[in-house]
């Protein structure tokens, strides 16, 4: 099974590809994790993402297309594959096609999640990650919030926003979505693959996929 994932920063993408790992035991491949993986790596690639990333600006194509390509061929990406966060301009989905047309791959579905503007941003601003290098816990203020507001519970270091969950930083990124991401959707919509779909809770997201993935 082969499915995409669209949807704004804190849609629930991840949430939803993680749920369908656990159900059918295909990858996901989160573009954003190897780009957070290859940073904390120092990486050349890692290098030259990280400033983008902080600024909640896109990575320039040529590098995640680089990613890309190289993943689609790995062992396996045979069983299936999830996507979730590529791609992410339409100059990526003109690439992806190409790359599904030379592996003779077929999509079988393309989900859009749906979720007010006003969720997202709460989703967003009310992380909080430990920041002691070796713990990195992970906090949120409306429903895991720590015992001590700020103190890290395993660690007693201070609790803060990761770089890119500021609300500056968060502003950009739902910018870039607006302006680079959002015309994914008209770019799919007339795909029999696609659906759209309220994404407040996962379980009805994936009843959703399971019902266009089996028709
Ligand atoms: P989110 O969807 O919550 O913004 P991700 O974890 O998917 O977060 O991505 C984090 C950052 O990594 C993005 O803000 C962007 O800078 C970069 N990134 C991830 N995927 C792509 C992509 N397909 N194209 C360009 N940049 C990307
Ligand atoms: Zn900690």
């Amino acid at each position: 099974m082969r499915i995409i994932l669209l949807g704004a920063p804190g849609a629930g993408k991840g949430t939803v590809a993680e749920l369908l790992t656990d159900r059918f035991g295909i990858s996901q491949i989160s573009t954003g994790d190897i780009l957070r993986g290859a940073v904390k790596a120092g990486t050349d690639l890692g290098a030259a993402a990280e400033g983008y990333m902080k600024r909640g600006e896109l990575v320039p194509d040529s590098l995640i297309l680089g990613i890309m390509e190289n993943r689609l061929l790995q062992d396996d990406c045979r069983e299936g594959f999830i996507l979730d966060g590529f791609p992410r301009t339409i100059a990526q989905a003109e690439s992806l096609k190409k790359m599904l047309g030379i592996l003779a791959l077929k999509i079988d579905a393309v989900v859009n999640l749906e979720v007010p503007v006003d969720v997202i941003i709460r989703r967003l601003s009310s992380r909080r990650t430990c920041s002691n290098p070796a713990c990195q816990a992970i906090y949120n203020i409306y429903t895991k919030p720590s015992r001590m507001e700020g103190i890290c519970d395993k660690c007693g270091s201070p609790t803060i926003q990761r770089d890119d969950e500021t609300e500056e930083a968060i502003k950009q990124r739902l910018a870039t979505y607006a302006e680079k991401t959002a015309p994914l959707i008209d770019y799919y919509k007339n795909d029999p693959a696609f659906i759209s779909v309220p994404s407040l809770r996962p379980e009805p997201v994936i009843d959703a996929i399971l019902s266009i993935v089996d028709r």
